[in-house]
């Protein structure tokens, strides 16, 4: 079968079901990470800087540095560490994965947040 998403090759095992879609371990990931990922205006604003010179937010800063020197993490541990709201980080998540700077991945089940080239996960 095949990922609804991505159109990757995908054995029905590794299949992940999100509201109704059949995808890929990588997709799933992305959509459970990242439900803002459809938002035009993010996407547009994220574009917009990365062809400039990047400028973040100081939320989106703080994020980095958190992965930087401690990540992957977890939403919670994000949020309790930085004194975020769930829907703050989120939103500033998007925008950080959109600009290819962090990006979900998986320790075990979790989901965690870490830095885009992260090597080790
Ligand atoms: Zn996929």
């Amino acid at each position: 079968m095949k990922c609804e998403k991505c159109g990757d090759a995908v054995s029905p095992e590794d299949a992940r079901e999100l509201a109704g879609r059949q995808l890929c371990d990588d997709c799933y990931l992305d959509a459970v990470a990242m439900p803002k990922t459809c938002d035009p205006w993010a996407v547009y604003s994220a574009k917009k800087t990365v062809s400039q010179d990047v400028v973040l937010t100081p939320d989106q800063q703080r994020i980095l540095d958190q992965l930087k020197t401690r990540g992957p993490l977890t939403l919670e541990q994000l949020c309790g560490e930085l004194n975020l709201s769930e829907e703050e980080f989120r939103n500033n998540f998007a925008t950080l994965r959109h600009m290819e700077l962090a990006r979900g991945c998986k320790k075990g089940e979790q989901v965690c947040y870490t830095l885009f080239d992260d090597p080790s996960s």
